[in-house]
This record gives C-alpha cells, sequence and structure tokens, in this order.
C-alpha cells in the first residue's frame, strides 16, 4: 500500500514535470528541434576571409580599404540573411562565395590572379561537415563562379574533384554560366587587378559557417598564386589542406602559400588537433599557424568556427581581410591590429 502510494507520487511528480516543462518551451524551439534530423538547434555563425598577404595600413590607399571594408559587410549579410531564415550552412557558403567571385576585388572568379601564360585557371571546393560530403574543381578556365562547379560536384557526382577540360565540360553540361577569358581581363580591369596585387598578392576567398541545425560547412575559391605555373594547382580544392569542415569540430578554410598548407594538411590538422587532442579552435589555428607554418617560413592564414559557434582568425601575414557575424556582434577587419 505504501509502495503503491510512493509510485503514484512519483508518477504524479514526472507528469507535472513532463507537462510543465513542454508548456514552457518557446514554440519555435520546439519546432526547430522537432525538424532536426540530429535534434539539435544551435545558433548561427558565419565568418570569412577574402586573403592572407602583405596589406597594411601604410599599404592600401583609403579609398581601396573602403571598398575592401563595404565589400566584406555585404558578404558576411548575404550569408546571414540564409542562416538567419533557417537556410544551411552549405547554401550561405556557396551564396557568399559567389557574391566575393564576382566581386573584382579579391583572387577568386573575375578577380583572379594571372598564371605564368597570362590566363586564369580557378579552384573551388566545399565540404559539408554533416555528412562529409565534398566536390572541388581544380585548373579550371571560364567558369564564372567555380564554387558553384565545386557544390555540384559534390551533390550530382560519386567524385570529389574534377580538374581541367574534364571539369569545365562538366559544369558546361550542368548549365553552369561561363565566361571567356575577357571576363577576367577588360583593360581598365587589367589595370586595376595590378594595382590590386602590389597592395596585396593573395585575396583568395573562403567561408565556415554554422547552421541553426548545428551543420558545419566550408568552402574556399581562388585563383591560386600570381603567375603559377601553367597547370598548378593549390591547397584550396584539396579537401584537408585548403578546406575541411566535420560536425564533430570545426568548419575550416584556408589561405596562403598552398603548397605548405598542402604538405601540412592544414585545414584537416584543424580538425585532428581538436578531435584528437581537445584543443579549442583558436588553439589549433594559433598552433598551426604560428607555430607549425612559421618554422617552415610559409606564409598564410585560416578562418574557422566550432562546432559551437566560436570562431578563429589566425594569420602570419601583415593581413587577412576578414570578417565574422553571430547573433551579437559583427566584425570586419584586414590588418594585424
Ligand atoms: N592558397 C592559394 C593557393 O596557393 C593562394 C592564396 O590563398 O592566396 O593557390
Amino acid at each position: 500500500m505504501i509502495m503503491n502510494k510512493a509510485w503514484g507520487l512519483l508518477f504524479g511528480m514526472l507528469s507535472f514535470c513532463i507537462f510543465s516543462c513542454s508548456e514552457n518551451k518557446p514554440t519555435e524551439t520546439v519546432s526547430e528541434i522537432e525538424t532536426s534530423e540530429k535534434l539539435v538547434s544551435s545558433k548561427p555563425v558565419i565568418v570569412l576571409h577574402g586573403g592572407a598577404g602583405s596589406v597594411t595600413r601604410d599599404h592600401i590607399s583609403d579609398s581601396l580599404a573602403q571598398a575592401y571594408e563595404s565589400s566584406l559587410n555585404e558578404a558576411l549579410q548575404i550569408g546571414w540573411r540564409i542562416l538567419e531564415q533557417g537556410g544551411s550552412s552549405l547554401e550561405a557558403v556557396e551564396q557568399t562565395i559567389r557574391f566575393l567571385e564576382n566581386d573584382p576585388l579579391y583572387n577568386a572568379g573575375k578577380g583572379s590572379v594571372l598564371n605564368a601564360q597570362g590566363i586564369v585557371e580557378n579552384d573551388a571546393s566545399i565540404m559539408d561537415g554533416a555528412s562529409l560530403q565534398a566536390g572541388a574543381i581544380a585548373g579550371v578556365y571560364g567558369l564564372k563562379n567555380p564554387i558553384s562547379a565545386a557544390r555540384l560536384v559534390k551533390d550530382s557526382t560519386s567524385h570529389v574533384l574534377l580538374a581541367g577540360t574534364g571539369a569545365y565540360k562538366f559544369a558546361k553540361e550542368s548549365g553552369l554560366e561561363l565566361v571567356d577569358q575577357d571576363y577576367f581581363l577588360t583593360p581598365i580591369r587589367l589595370k586595376d587587378k595590378i594595382e590590386i596585387l602590389k597592395e596585396n598578392k593573395h585575396g583568395t576567398v573562403g567561408v565556415a559557417a554554422i547552421d541553426k541545425n548545428g551543420n558545419l560547412a566550408a568552402g574556399t575559391s581562388t585563383g591560386g598564386m600570381h603567375k603559377k605555373k601553367f597547370g598548378r594547382v593549390g591547397d584550396s580544392p584539396i579537401i584537408g589542406a585548403g578546406t575541411y569542415a566535420n560536425n564533430n569540430t570545426c568548419a575550416v578554410s584556408c589561405t596562403g602559400h598552398g603548397e605548405f598548407f598542402i604538405k601540412n594538411a592544414v585545414a584537416y590538422d584543424m580538425h585532428a588537433l581538436m578531435e584528437y587532442k581537445g584543443y579549442t579552435v583558436q588553439q589549433a589555428a594559433q598552433e598551426i599557424i604560428q607555430d607549425k607554418l612559421v618554422k617552415q617560413k610559409a606564409l598564410g592564414g585560416l578562418i574557422a568556427v566550432d562546432k559551437n559557434g566560436n570562431v578563429a582568425m589566425e594569420f602570419n601575414t601583415p593581413g587577412m581581410f576578414r570578417a565574422y557575424k553571430n547573433e551579437n556582434e559583427q566584425h570586419v577587419a584586414m590588418f594585424a591590429n
């Protein structure tokens, strides 16, 4: 009898708790949790870079600095709007990079540097941290938005990386927008490009984001290194070197001297230091960029966001175009401090 009463009491308390807990939950949170495959809800964050390089305060005109600042702000807004409305981090990464590719200020898409033969050859990659699916294209000319070709490789093939004429053919058959070399080389653009290159040798673009479902994604797009050998491929389209995303740890996009980023598997190393050694995203970024790469005289930087929305923006060059946004803060910067 006493036992029955005790069970009854316990049952009553439990039902009260379940009932009152669900009563108090805001409705959006409930539906967010219910619709999420992984039963996770998260606060969105976007972080991006427009290349690490020799840019310093004395080295860049006020008008050019302003142009970069407003472009970085606009890029942030594009990605942020997608995340805020419940869009995926993958979509935010692709659309933000498309915007940066269309802006001649960066060494990606329209503003891509020329190789030793005076031709633009693009590299790009994108990775989904939820599924570990990735897509990339390398050494391709004539695509308006290389990042969208990379995304299509991920979404519609069983491959990770398509290169050269095969990648071009794939993009053409998929209906992506094609451009001729004049798109990159109008006389005015050529003059601008030389000016920009004098100021900033790099300019690769990259974005990492976490969405409301807690999914991470990262992407990178570049024209590569100025005057690179015809056919040279850098780190940007190499998954694990220039780009990596894994929901267990972080999403990363790198910029800098690509050969070193490939040899050090930098983007994967970020994930590995966090997964195996329990580093924070900032500790991992600092160790790789300021210690490992500096010892090898390797210049560059990276941006990353972890699964809890913490951001790292680390570089060992005089400057890096960079920006991030979360619910409470928005930050745009170019120089070391
Ligand atoms: N990492 C790019 C490459 O080596 C260049 C850059 O980020 O500036 O192709």
